[in-house]
């Protein structure tokens, strides 16, 4: 069985970074602009000899209309595929409205997900991940999905129950 893991948060937290470092390709869209990958996005990886396949999306914003309402879609698809799933977050901005209604939606879906504080490249980490406690999820990971900080020990034990 190849696992299937999908990216989700809202736009801009660095999904298509981290699916760019993992799959170590520079096909998806990497943008300074929110939301601008709007389908799913299949990118094979690999660590060691364990092959696994990432998906991209668009993001969910939490209030969702027109192309946002489509994206969201997408990102619910990703997650009923996903066999778990890695929910972004951004250490810059903190906790927003939108990372507690979609913690909210996975525990809802019932899929096994991480946390992933992302961007703590320059910042404190103690202080950067505290904010993110209270969405009250078990398992926890801080990177900088940019610099490939942390992201190998991330994926090592995300795999580990595959
Ligand atoms: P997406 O909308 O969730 O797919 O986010 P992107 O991957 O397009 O990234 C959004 C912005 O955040 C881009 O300008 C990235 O360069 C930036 N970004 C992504 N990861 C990091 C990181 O670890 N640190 C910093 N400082 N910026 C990052
Ligand atoms: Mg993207």
């Amino acid at each position: 069985m190849i696992p299937v893991i999908a990216l989700v948060g809202r736009p801009n937290v660095g999904k298509s970074t981290l699916f760019n470092q993992l799959t170590r390709s520079r096909d998806a869209l990497v943008a300074d602009f929110p939301g601008l990958t709007r389908d799913r996005k299949y990118g094979e990886a690999r660590l060691g000899d364990q092959p696994y396949v990432v998906i991209d999306t668009g993001g969910i914003s939490g209030d969702e209309e027109g192309i946002d309402h489509e994206m969201a879609g997408q990102s619910q698809a990703a997650i009923e595929e996903a066999d778990a799933v890695l929910f972004l977050v951004d250490a810059r901005e903190g906790l927003n409205a939108a990372d507690d209604s979609l913690a909210r939606y996975l525990r809802q879906r019932n899929k096994p997900f991480h946390l992933v504080v992302n961007k703590i490249d320059g910042i404190n980490e103690d202080v950067a991940t505290s904010d993110f406690y209270s969405l009250g999820v078990s398992s926890m990971f801080s990177i900088a999905a940019s610099h490939g900080r942390g992201v190998r020990q991330m994926i090592e034990e995300v795999l580990v129950e595959f």
